[in-house]
């Protein structure tokens, strides 16, 4: 359905990452990505290459670099050119900019008699409220959206969910930091958004990310890299950094195009860690640490692949958001909260992705998932969900 590829072009990045490859895990080569792209000639529309003709046309890939802030060629194949775009021709009707702020059972406290669902418009406070009559109910907000939802419901209509829902939520074991050329004309903003991963151990794995030219804001959202056991060493050595050699950070700051300059290498491992949401005292979500195997927001081998960047480039490293002063470490791909088990008391799901406690109701997004998969998991929460729908018995059978 995603129409997963290999990425086919390997530019000036993936060349970084090969040399990187060289020099820290000799014998391992990146590999090109599979990513949901349509690799049909360069700007060029088609008509549908995937569905016989039933899905919409399609363009060409440009490898502009810009997949994660939006494809404006027609060549990412979002959900919409694909499940939502064929369940609309099937009758499905999609409310789009409407966020769902309560599900109730509708006569029997299971929800076997069918739900009430209430939905609020996300981008204006003027319209009202409308409510919805459902025999099931699907939660796929994405992690934040569905356990967010989740832990109100279950302080209120929903009271007999798992206590174990926002527990288990998992950050892949991730780490994200951008290498700036500072020397050089390499436009490290050519090629598809994700587009190689080298393998650098047996747990763990590094993929070259990019933002496409022009992209330049993303700069703000990265803070000088240093570790350290508390805020106030890491603040001391990133102003030794500093002094250290101003004239790096008098480059880093003059860049013009800081996606053309810059690549982002995103670190993911299979090794576990968790952490727990909950709702805090204004009903809002917050994460605790709760275990001894939580993140680190500092992991070693990442941060010597990025030191080994660095030079490859002459370039300067940089860690995403406050992870350099606060520690907390950051994720692009948050997991769990709603993990599968065999009874309420070890999952909020079942192999199934039913609802412990409730009839008709599923969890079918990221917070299913129960371990860090490495790697990306977008392929794993499609390919699981549809295991799911395939429970579902057709209308004609019921
Ligand atoms: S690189 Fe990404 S954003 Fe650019 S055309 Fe290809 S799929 Fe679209």
């Amino acid at each position: 359905m995603l129409s997963a590829s290999p990425n086919p072009k390997f530019f000036d990045g993936e060349h970084a990452l090969k040399s990187l490859a060289q020099e820290a895990t000799p014998g391992a080569e990146p590999a090109p990505t599979h990513v949901a792209v349509y690799f049909g000639p360069e700007g060029e529309e088609t008509p549908d290459p995937y569905f016989e003709g039933q899905g919409p046309a399609r363009s060409g890939c440009t490898f502009c670099g810009a997949c994660m802030t939006g494809c404006r060629h027609n060549a990412k194949n979002t959900l919409d050119k694909n499940y939502l775009y064929l369940a609309q021709q099937l009758g499905a009707e999609i409310l789009a900019e409407q966020e769902v702020v309560a599900v109730e059972p509708a006569g029997s406290p299971d929800g076997s008699q069918g739900y009430e669902v209430t939905l609020r418009p996300s981008t204006t406070w003027l319209k009202p409220k409308t409510k919805l009559q459902a025999k099931g109910v699907i939660f796929a907000g994405g992690v934040l959206g569905t356990l967010n939802l989740l832990l109100q419901l279950k302080r209120g209509a929903l009271p007999n969910l798992s206590p174990l829902v926002g527990q288990q939520v998992r950050t892949n074991n991730e780490s994200l930091i951008s290498v700036t050329q500072l020397e050089g004309d390499a436009d490290m903003s050519q090629g598809v958004a994700i587009s190689a991963i080298l393998e650098t151990d047996a747990h763990s794995h590094l993929e070259l990310c990019r933002y496409g030219a022009g992209s330049g804001a993303w700069k703000l959202s990265f803070l000088p890299l240093a570790e350290g056991s508390n805020g106030w060493i890491r603040l001391w050595r990133m102003a030794t950094d500093f002094f250290r050699d101003p004239v790096a950070y008098w480059k880093y700051f003059r860049v013009k195009d800081w996606a053309k300059s810059s690549l982002v290498m995103l670190f993911m491992q299979t090794l576990d860690s968790t952490v727990t949401f909950t709702l805090g005292r204004f009903g809002r979500m917050q994460s605790a640490v709760v275990g001894k195997d939580k993140p680190t927001a500092f992991i070693p081998e990442a941060i010597s692949l990025a030191r080994r960047m660095e030079r490859i480039l002459k370039g300067k490293a940089m860690m995403f958001g406050l992870t350099p002063i606060a520690g907390i470490p950051g994720t692009a791909h948050i997991l769990g909260g709603a993990v599968m088990g065999k009874d309420p008391q070890t999952g909020v799901i079942d192999k199934d992705n039913r609802v412990f406690g409730y009839e008709n109701m599923l969890v079918c997004d990221g917070s299913m998932i129960s371990a860090n998969p490495g790697v990306n998991p977008s392929l794993t929460i499609t390919a699981i969900s549809e295991r799911a729908m395939s429970r579902i018995p057709d209308k004609a059978n019921r």
